[in-house]
């Protein structure tokens, strides 16, 4: 057996996914209720009680199972990103709050395009000294300050 579309991220399916709101929502049918096999996911014994919504926000589920029940790995990311929850998964070297080995972080995207091809500028935060500097995207895995890492100078921001 075979199964292409899982073999690329076998670590995603590990993930637990903090419950919220908008995952609940997502869970739901399109009858307005939740399946048997969705509560079951959710830790919520059948028949639901009222306020089960309330007492398993927080909680952590599989990605894996999410997925069972027919969520994309893509939705399930999406939520926990809106909802600033973290991983275990790498952030992307673009995402908001990524913080590279030396220790820049991305605080935005800056309104204007890098200087190397189609890359745009982006703010970041040196954890050391608060310095703050355009960069190019792609550059922001392996940023170093350009106060006191010796970096090179940085973009305007
Ligand atoms: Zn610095």
């Amino acid at each position: 057996m075979s199964s292409e579309s899982d073999g690329g991220r076998p670590d995603s399916k590990d993930l637990k996914i903090t419950i919220t709101p908008e995952l609940i929502q997502s869970l739901m049918s399109e009858k307005g209720g939740w399946s048997k096999a969705a509560l079951e996911v959710l830790g919520v014994d059948w028949p639901p009680q009222s306020g089960w919504k309330s007492k398993i926000r927080g909680k952590q589920v599989l990605a894996s199972d999410l997925v069972k029940l027919g969520l994309t790995l893509l939705q399930i990311d999406g939520m926990q990103l809106a909802n600033g929850a973290r991983g275990p998964r790498q952030a992307k070297t673009t995402e908001i709050g990524y913080k590279n080995p030396n220790g820049q972080t991305v605080i935005c995207k800056a309104d204007r395009p890098g200087n190397d091809h189609m890359q745009l500028t982006y703010e970041l935060e040196c954890g050391t000294c608060g310095n703050r500097y355009g960069s190019n995207g792609s550059d922001n895995f392996q940023r170093r300050c350009p106060n006191c890492q010796g970096g090179r100078p940085g973009l305007p921001i």
